[in-house]
């Protein structure tokens, strides 16, 4: 009898220990969620940074960053152009399954990002974060597509592209207006919260402002943990950079801008250092879409990459990437794909809160890629065009089915890419490998099934 209860008491007193170790790592867990800080360029190239190969363009800041943290070279975004870009970015799925099939939403447009998207900003609410969006929105600058509507707790920044609402007097010549620009030309409103609070918005101090805002939210909300969406409205056109920054770069006015981009990334570094956060925050640099060719010399570049911003080649839609995280990350260059889509579900798990699992969702946690240096989980991207799929990706290979302006190529279609061999998508291989081409087919059939018709929110005028 003696015997049993001893065992009784025993087994009492081990299940009380395995119970409050359980607790103890859950609370652990909870207390070591990770502050978030994205920083997304409008426009910026993938050849734009020293780290990815600019021989004028100087980003100490950000070579350092991803010589301790991890450069991503084959990382992409959803779509060649902002809108849905950010569309992609913000819900984790391709941006034709909330209503954005391609082009940008403009001061007219009476859409934005439905209601019914679940975003990152809100999922990371559920977790304790507090969240702040500064800079270019550009998923709907009314009331109810606001950032304060979709999970950010603060609000800082232009609604949309700072080319827009261009004023009578240059609308007859927008390239010469975008190209030797005065702020008065670009009548855009500068919000805090709900509220514009400068109008046109002093687009020479903007990269300045935009750093303040997210240094002082650092410092206000150091206990942690927050979200911060860091979305420049540089380096798109119109190119406006502060006093200090002016004719500094050899690269002209495109290169300052990214310069003082570079400056900020490493006033935001300091913040995290002053605070004594760095090491439980996780910083990630990148850009919306390639850069904008059609603008010469202030437009960026894409490096060895074919294309640029409004493409479905590469140029449009790989963009250089860089994930920091002082202390924790497995160093290193990663060539394996990444996208966009990955950092909500790669959030999620970080902040310990679940995906959602009562839609399709695109993405894949990168968690183990950026921790341990493991393979990538994802294999395979798309490049929508409207509603249907010009191009796709999977492993090294990559097939065109939809090519704009080029009539040659367009006889050639469907196209096929090694991009291992042949980043810049110089030799179609499409005769060869007939079985990679059908493949490829297969799964941008595939994909399309998965797309259930939505209203396109660009056209909603
Ligand atoms: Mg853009």
């Amino acid at each position: 009898m003696t015997r049993k209860i001893y065992s009784i008491l025993f087994l009492s007193i081990l299940f009380t220990i395995i119970l409050c170790s359980c607790e103890n790592s859950s609370k652990d867990q909870e207390t070591n969620k990770p502050n978030i800080i994205v920083v997304f360029c409008d426009d910026m190239g993938y050849g734009d940074l020293s780290c990815f190969g600019h021989p004028t363009i100087k980003t100490p800041q950000l070579d350092r960053l991803a010589a301790e943290g991890q450069k991503w070279t084959s990382f992409y975004v959803t779509a060649p152009v902002c809108t849905p870009s950010r569309a992609g970015l913000i819900t984790g799925r391709y941006p034709v399954r909330s209503g954005f099939m391609g082009g940008v939403l403009h001061p007219i447009s009476k859409g934005g990002l439905p209601q019914s998207e679940i975003t990152i900003p809100e999922l990371l609410k559920d977790a304790g974060y507090s969240t702040a969006c500064i800079g270019k929105w550009h998923l709907g600058h009314l009331p109810q597509f606001l950032p304060t509507n979709h999970g950010f707790d603060y609000y800082y920044g232009i609604p949309y592209s700072n080319d827009m609402d261009k004023i009578d007097a240059v609308k007859d010549n927008p390239m010469e207006a975008n190209i030797n620009p005065e702020i008065r030309f670009f009548n855009v409103p500068l919000m805090r919260n709900t509220e514009i609070i400068e109008r046109p918005a002093q687009q020479t101090t903007i990269v300045k402002r935009y750093t303040e805002e997210t240094v002082q939210y650092i410092n206000d909300n150091k206990e942690g943990p927050f979200f911060i969406y860091l979305a420049h409205n540089m380096p798109h056109i119109p190119l406006f950079r502060s006093l200090d920054f002016e004719n500094k770069s050899e690269r002209g006015i495109y290169g300052d801008v990214i310069e003082e981009i570079d400056w900020s990334v490493g006033q935001i570094r300091k913040a995290l250092e002053d605070n004594g956060i760095a090491e439980n925050t996780l910083v990630i640099f990148t850009s919306d879409n390639g850069p904008w060719l059609r603008f010469d010399q202030q437009g960026g570049s894409a490096g060895l990459l074919r294309g640029g911003k409004g493409s479905t080649w590469e140029g449009g839609m790989r963009e250089p990437t860089i994930f920091w995280w002082k202390g924790k990350l497995k160093t290193g260059i990663v060539s394996d794909m990444g996208s966009t889509l990955d950092f909500l579900p790669t959030f999620c798990n970080l902040a310990d809160v679940p995906v959602p699992d009562d839609r399709h969702m695109d993405g894949f946690d990168l968690t183990k890629t950026l921790l341990y240096g493991e393979k990538s989980p994802r294999d395979i991207m798309i490049f929508s065009r409207g509603n249907d799929v010009a191009a796709i990706r999977k492993g090294d290979f990559k097939a065109h089915f939809i090519v704009r302006r080029d009539p040659e190529l367009q006889e050639q279609l469907p196209l096929l890419y090694h991009l291992g061999h042949d980043p810049s998508e110089k030799y179609n291989i499409a005769d060869q490998y007939p079985e990679i081409i059908d493949e490829l087919r297969l799964e941008a059939e595939k994909f399309k099934k998965t797309v259930i018709p939505v209203v396109d929110q660009v056209r909603l005028r």
